[in-house]
């Protein structure tokens, strides 16, 4: 891949996606694998003006390795200065950004309960630092660069060299990432999803009905006073940042007490390197009531039996058919792009931003007003091309603003 362009694709993470101000904290996560790239990502941060730009490097492999041979009370535990490393960079208002490149399969053949277990504590440690970074009172964005191994899974057929060249090619094109000006085209971008959003925030549905040829028939309540968002974020301080890049979803949060039907996964979803594949629920008031999967249902237990929340529904996302990652009618196997080709709902947590003032609330409070709460938030993918969605008023009345795949408005 052309060095400009990556340049460019790492300056777009730093500007646009984290939208770094002079003088800031910064923090790169990035895997061992791709230390190019992540150094481009430094340079580009110190460019913006970054005060310091600390690098956090990983590898899945040495994770795989410790999950396969560490002793088993290890995973019971999180240590506790990691919870103090993450308190002082928020602590001096960092901003975070992920480069991802994880091949799906890397914790195949690891234990389950093992990843059940680390995921719990990890997440329970660190319940601050996602409140800060869900809240958006931190920015932080996400974007993808190719490994080999996930090259290779998403282009069987390829030798590697070619596969990784083609995954540049659409993780660029998917990204909006492979024009002249990537910046600029993010505003253009960013500007589209105004009208989606305007139309339903001023209808405030009550529930939505959403049916595919797959089998899904599921009428999802919405919280009331929802809020419907997409096409980025802003923090506290009103500076806008990306989360996701690529992003072509708009989003809002599902009452937790009200999801009545069955639900049909369109994609298979890799969670914690098992492809759970061929899965399905059905929701009675809210919660999970029976589910099943044809391959890995284990894992999909471990998100609905988590805690009280892993089984309902914090996120429900619609997107257009038309999208660039759409188009390009390839299985990712990541939730980045995948959830970005299709609508899907997530298990678990519920966003503070999708309900009005809801960052002011306590977990009580959010709770109570329709909010999910839950150690997991997990996206899976639903959507399809002949997907139909309604939207049902208090009286009952139905809007049919969706319609094989794409918005229409009438
Ligand atoms: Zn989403
Ligand atoms: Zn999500």
């Amino acid at each position: 891949m052309d060095k400009k362009q990556l340049e460019k694709y790492a300056q777009l993470l730093v500007r646009s996606g984290g939208n770094v101000q002079k003088g800031q904290l910064v923090i790169v996560s990035c895997a061992v694998d791709d230390a190019c790239f992540g150094r481009m990502v430094q340079e580009a941060a110190y460019d913006a003006g970054a005060c310091e730009v600390r690098m956090d490097w990983l590898d899945d492999q040495c994770s795989r390795t410790t999950y396969l041979r560490g002793a088993d009370e290890i995973f019971d535990s999180f240590p506790q200065w990691r919870v103090d490393k993450l308190k002082e960079q928020d602590d001096r208002g960092a901003v975070y950004l992920h480069v991802r490149s994880s091949d799906p399969d890397v914790l195949a053949g690891v234990d389950a309960d093992r990843l059940r277990r680390s995921t719990k504590s990890s997440r329970e440690a660190t319940k601050e630092h996602t409140r800060l970074t869900m809240g958006s009172f931190r920015r932080w964005s996400i974007i993808a660069t190719p490994s080999p191994a996930w090259a290779k899974k998403v282009f069987p057929d390829l030798s590697e060299e070619n596969a990784m060249e083609k995954m540049w090619q659409y993780l660029l094109k998917g990204a909006r990432a492979d024009g002249e000006n990537p910046i600029a085209d993010w505003e253009t971008h960013k500007k589209s999803f105004d009208e989606r959003v305007n139309f339903l925030n001023k209808k405030s549905f009550d529930a939505l009905r959403i049916t595919t040829k797959l089998g899904t028939d599921i009428t999802i309540g919405l919280a009331k006073n929802h809020v419907w968002e997409g096409g980025g974020d802003t923090d506290k301080d009103g500076i806008p940042f990306f989360p996701n890049m690529p992003t072509e979803e708009i989003f809002t949060m599902p009452d937790r007490m009200r999801a009545d039907g069955r639900v049909v996964a369109s994609m298979p979803l890799s969670y914690q390197g098992n492809l759970i594949d061929g899965f399905e629920m059905t929701f009675k008031d809210g919660k999970v009531e029976s589910f099943r999967a044809d391959a890995n249902e284990s894992a999909l237990a471990n998100i609905i039996e988590i805690d009280e929340g892993g089984g309902r529904l914090g996120e429900v996302a619609i997107v257009s058919n038309s999208s660039p990652i759409g188009k390009m009618n390839t299985l990712f196997y990541n939730t980045l792009f995948d959830e970005n080709a299709s609508s899907h709902l997530a298990l678990g947590k519920a966003y503070p931003k999708n309900l009005k003032g809801g960052d002011e609330l306590s977990t009580e409070e959010f709770i109570a007003a329709g909010g999910n709460d839950s150690l997991v938030h997990v996206d899976f993918m639903f959507g399809t091309p002949d997907m139909n969605i309604f939207g049902i008023d208090e009286n009952g009345n139905e809007t049919h603003f969706y319609q094989s795949g794409e918005f229409v408005f009438n």
